[in-house]
């Protein structure tokens, strides 16, 4: 609806986040049980929903016992898969928005086929609040709306078009990551001075790649007090070039377009989850199961993310949270573990572990073809020798048993240009 020409849930969102961030910013430090009971308060509402609204749940008849009630009542429900929900997807919603003009939020989805869940009214606003949050996590600085941010990533420039553009609404400083090389150094340098902001945005490919630069001409830009990356599985040999160079808070966010749950780092490199957002279980094989505290038109509940964490060994943190910690990293998409020879599934970190010990590599990409066969595709910080890949592709041969290899140096990783993303290891064989 347009109020004299204002979208009006776009300005009831913009409310929610004036009076609610606040709120956000002071729960993450509630004792551990405030947070469970506010996180068991809101789970009570969406099972309650599902039960009583939605007729996938309500045709399960499930014994869920409401009067007293724990977060055990969750593990009643069954997990539901992508396939599931497609393949039922008009009873997955809540009968009281059938027929109700509602917005989505679409995924393409590595499969290529789209998806796409209905949003509740204030996700936009919830949303935002988790994100100035995990902005704002870095005690030496404080995002509040308005402030200037460097983003280096969402701006794609049109041929001709310079690599830069500034959202003078958000002040938000956009950067391409397509552009980001030596002959654009000095734009991109300045270009972030004139902005004077604290905080750094990117994908990790594109912060990775900005700090070589930096680092190979000697610039250093103490204005930048944060960083934060998303979007993209944040590889060890990045974050530890990353953190070497600039010696201040890198903080890492996951989430999914179906905005079920979103997690971050905290200051002391731990990833925290937002708890009054949503809930996280792993199951045997440490996939993400996450459940959505928010979306009352189509609860998502055990929802299989088919991201893989790797567990935590410790669950608490100096930060003083209470938010709990739910794993300790991504491994990568279920869908993309590699195959060895034998036909063993190989988790991709084991391979992330193997390019850590090659720090003349500046970035890779694995691509397993169905035979199984690996086409390797290398950039160079330092020009690599004939010996030096042939130890790659031993180390690589050693997890993954006697598949052909090929590998090819190129100039650079090349960018996805519909996502805007690189992925590291592609697998084209479907399990
Ligand atoms: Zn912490």
């Amino acid at each position: 609806m347009q109020l004299a020409g204002i979208n009006t849930r776009n300005l009831a969102n913009g409310l929610y986040i004036v009076n609610n961030y606040p709120k956000y910013l002071a729960s993450q430090y509630f004792s551990t049980e405030k947070i469970k009971e506010l996180q068991l308060r809101k789970l009570k509402f969406i099972l309650q929903t599902a039960i009583n609204e939605v007729p996938f749940y309500k045709t399960l008849n499930l014994k869920i016992d409401f009067n007293n009630f724990s977060e055990i009542e969750l593990q009643k429900f069954p997990i539901v898969t992508k396939a599931i929900i497609r393949e039922n997807y008009n009873s997955f919603i809540s009968e009281k928005y059938v027929n109700k003009k509602l917005q989505y939020k679409s995924t393409s989805g590595s499969s290529g086929q789209p998806f796409k869940v209905p949003k509740c009214y204030y996700s936009d606003g919830i949303e935002q609040c988790m994100m100035f949050r995990a902005w704002s996590m870095n005690p030496a600085f404080k995002y509040s709306f308005h402030k200037p941010c460097i983003v280096l990533r969402s701006f794609s420039p049109k041929v001709g078009e310079p690599p830069f553009k500034v959202d003078k609404i958000l002040n938000y400083w956009y950067l391409s990551p397509f552009d980001i090389n030596q002959k654009n150094l000095g734009t991109y340098v300045q270009f972030i001075k004139k902005s004077k902001a604290q905080l750094l945005r990117g994908y990790p490919s594109s912060i990775y790649i900005l700090t070589l630069l930096l680092k190979e001409n000697n610039i250093r830009l103490p204005q930048i007090k944060t960083l934060f990356t998303s979007s993209e599985n944040l590889l060890p040999h990045y974050k530890k070039v990353i953190q070497e160079y600039w010696q201040i808070p890198l903080i890492d966010w996951y989430g999914q377009n179906e905005r079920t749950v979103t997690v971050q780092i905290c200051e002391y490199g731990n990833y925290h989850n937002n708890d009054e957002y949503g809930i996280v279980e792993l199951d045997e094989n440490n996939q993400i199961i996450a459940t959505s505290l928010n979306n009352n038109i189509m609860p998502l509940i055990r929802y299989a993310t088919n991201d893989i964490a790797i567990p935590a060994k410790n669950k608490t943190c100096s930060c003083k949270r209470g938010l709990s910690i739910p794993f300790a990293g991504i491994d990568g998409r279920a869908d993309d573990l590699l195959i060895k020879d034998d036909n063993t599934i190989i988790a991709t970190v084991n391979i992330y572990n193997a390019m850590e010990k090659f720090p003349d590599v500046k970035q890779f990409k694995i691509i397993q073809q169905t035979d199984k066969s690996i086409h390797l595709f290398l950039s160079e910080n330092t020009k690599l020798s004939q010996e030096y890949i042939c130890n790659i592709e031993k180390e690589l041969k050693q997890r993954l048993g006697n598949v052909l290899i090929t590998s090819k140096v190129v100039n650079e990783i090349e960018r996805n240009k519909n996502t805007e993303k690189i992925k590291s290891i592609e697998s084209l064989i479907k399990l």
